[in-house]
Protein backbone atom coordinates (compact mmCIF):
# COMPACT_ATOMS: atom_id res chain seq x y z
CA UNK A 1 0.00 0.00 0.00
CA UNK A 2 1.31 3.20 -1.09
CA UNK A 3 1.46 6.15 1.34
CA UNK A 4 -0.45 9.23 1.35
CA UNK A 5 1.40 11.52 -1.14
CA UNK A 6 0.64 14.22 1.42
CA UNK A 7 2.36 13.08 3.89
CA UNK A 8 4.94 11.23 2.77
CA UNK A 9 8.61 12.27 3.59
CA UNK A 10 9.22 11.98 -0.58
CA UNK A 11 12.48 10.69 -1.44
CA UNK A 12 13.03 11.86 -4.92
CA UNK A 13 15.12 9.78 -7.54
CA UNK A 14 15.41 10.49 -11.07
CA UNK A 15 12.84 8.79 -13.22
CA UNK A 16 13.49 9.90 -16.76
CA UNK A 17 13.08 12.70 -19.77
CA UNK A 18 10.64 13.62 -22.10
CA UNK A 19 12.14 15.43 -24.96
CA UNK A 20 10.35 17.90 -26.90
CA UNK A 21 11.06 17.93 -30.87
CA UNK A 22 10.45 20.29 -34.14
CA UNK A 23 10.92 18.83 -36.86
CA UNK A 24 12.93 15.70 -35.21
CA UNK A 25 15.31 18.39 -33.82
CA UNK A 26 15.34 18.37 -29.66
CA UNK A 27 14.14 22.05 -28.54
CA UNK A 28 13.56 21.36 -25.39
CA UNK A 29 12.73 18.61 -22.29
CA UNK A 30 11.09 17.78 -19.45
CA UNK A 31 12.95 15.79 -16.12
CA UNK A 32 10.83 13.40 -14.61
CA UNK A 33 11.53 13.03 -10.77
CA UNK A 34 9.55 9.93 -8.74
CA UNK A 35 9.75 9.60 -5.40
CA UNK A 36 10.55 5.98 -4.09
CA UNK A 37 8.26 5.60 -1.45
CA UNK A 38 4.64 7.06 -2.78
CA UNK A 39 5.71 6.91 -6.72
CA UNK A 40 4.50 10.58 -7.20
CA UNK A 41 5.96 12.08 -9.96
CA UNK A 42 7.45 15.67 -10.46
CA UNK A 43 8.58 17.33 -13.72
CA UNK A 44 10.90 19.99 -14.31
CA UNK A 45 10.62 22.22 -17.83
CA UNK A 46 13.85 22.24 -19.79
CA UNK A 47 14.51 24.59 -22.82
CA UNK A 48 17.46 23.98 -24.79
CA UNK A 49 20.12 26.60 -23.61
CA UNK A 50 18.70 28.42 -20.90
CA UNK A 51 19.23 27.20 -17.52
CA UNK A 52 16.53 25.87 -15.57
CA UNK A 53 13.60 28.19 -14.90
CA UNK A 54 12.80 27.73 -11.30
CA UNK A 55 9.91 29.48 -9.82
CA UNK A 56 9.57 27.20 -6.72
CA UNK A 57 11.69 26.08 -4.10
CA UNK A 58 12.14 22.33 -3.73
CA UNK A 59 10.17 20.08 -6.17
CA UNK A 60 7.48 21.57 -8.24
CA UNK A 61 4.14 20.68 -6.44
CA UNK A 62 1.41 18.70 -8.37
CA UNK A 63 -1.97 18.00 -7.13
CA UNK A 64 -2.90 14.08 -6.57
CA UNK A 65 -5.53 14.43 -9.08
CA UNK A 66 -3.39 16.42 -11.80
CA UNK A 67 -1.15 14.84 -14.10
CA UNK A 68 2.21 16.41 -16.06
CA UNK A 69 1.41 17.15 -19.54
CA UNK A 70 3.40 18.98 -22.32
CA UNK A 71 0.76 21.43 -23.30
CA UNK A 72 1.32 22.44 -27.33
CA UNK A 73 0.68 25.84 -28.47
CA UNK A 74 -0.23 25.39 -32.52
CA UNK A 75 0.11 28.90 -32.87
CA UNK A 76 3.27 29.85 -31.33
CA UNK A 77 6.97 28.84 -32.71
CA UNK A 78 10.12 27.54 -31.54
CA UNK A 79 10.27 27.47 -27.29
CA UNK A 80 6.84 29.26 -27.19
CA UNK A 81 5.26 26.35 -28.93
CA UNK A 82 5.34 24.42 -25.66
CA UNK A 83 4.95 24.04 -21.71
CA UNK A 84 5.02 21.89 -18.99
CA UNK A 85 1.21 21.77 -17.25
CA UNK A 86 -0.70 20.17 -14.76
CA UNK A 87 -4.13 18.72 -16.48
CA UNK A 88 -6.91 18.04 -14.57
CA UNK A 89 -9.18 15.30 -15.56
CA UNK A 90 -11.75 17.37 -16.60
CA UNK A 91 -12.20 20.62 -16.28
CA UNK A 92 -10.53 24.11 -17.74
CA UNK A 93 -6.52 24.93 -18.14
CA UNK A 94 -5.68 28.35 -17.09
CA UNK A 95 -2.59 29.43 -19.09
CA UNK A 96 -0.49 32.68 -19.91
CA UNK A 97 0.93 32.65 -23.15
CA UNK A 98 3.60 34.12 -24.69
CA UNK A 99 1.69 37.35 -26.04
CA UNK A 100 0.66 37.92 -22.55
CA UNK A 101 -2.74 36.77 -23.53
CA UNK A 102 -4.71 34.83 -20.63
CA UNK A 103 -6.41 31.32 -21.88
CA UNK A 104 -8.75 29.25 -20.72
CA UNK A 105 -8.79 25.74 -22.59
CA UNK A 106 -11.07 22.97 -22.08
CA UNK A 107 -9.84 19.73 -21.15
CA UNK A 108 -11.58 16.56 -20.82
CA UNK A 109 -10.36 12.72 -19.26
CA UNK A 110 -6.43 14.41 -19.49
CA UNK A 111 -6.45 16.21 -22.63
CA UNK A 112 -7.02 19.29 -24.22
CA UNK A 113 -9.93 20.14 -26.53
CA UNK A 114 -9.44 23.11 -28.20
CA UNK A 115 -8.34 23.14 -31.72
CA UNK A 116 -5.08 25.67 -31.23
CA UNK A 117 -3.77 23.31 -28.53
CA UNK A 118 -2.87 19.83 -28.21
CA UNK A 119 -1.42 17.65 -25.03
CA UNK A 120 0.91 14.59 -24.24
CA UNK A 121 0.52 13.26 -20.68
CA UNK A 122 3.88 12.81 -19.58
CA UNK A 123 2.91 9.49 -17.97
CA UNK A 124 2.79 8.32 -21.55
CA UNK A 125 5.94 9.37 -23.02
CA UNK A 126 8.85 8.74 -20.22
CA UNK A 127 12.09 8.44 -21.94
CA UNK A 128 10.84 9.05 -25.56
CA UNK A 129 10.32 11.99 -27.59
CA UNK A 130 7.27 14.12 -28.30
CA UNK A 131 7.01 15.55 -31.68
CA UNK A 132 5.34 19.21 -31.36
ZN1 LIG B 1 6.62 10.47 -1.66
Amino acid sequence: MSQDTETCTHQIVYFGVTNVNIDERTIGSVDIWRCAICKKRFCEEKQLGIDSIVDYVGMPKIDPDEKWAILVRKLFKGKDRWKLVRLKQNGTLKVENPDDKVVEIPVNNFQVTDPQHASFLIDDHVNKAIEI
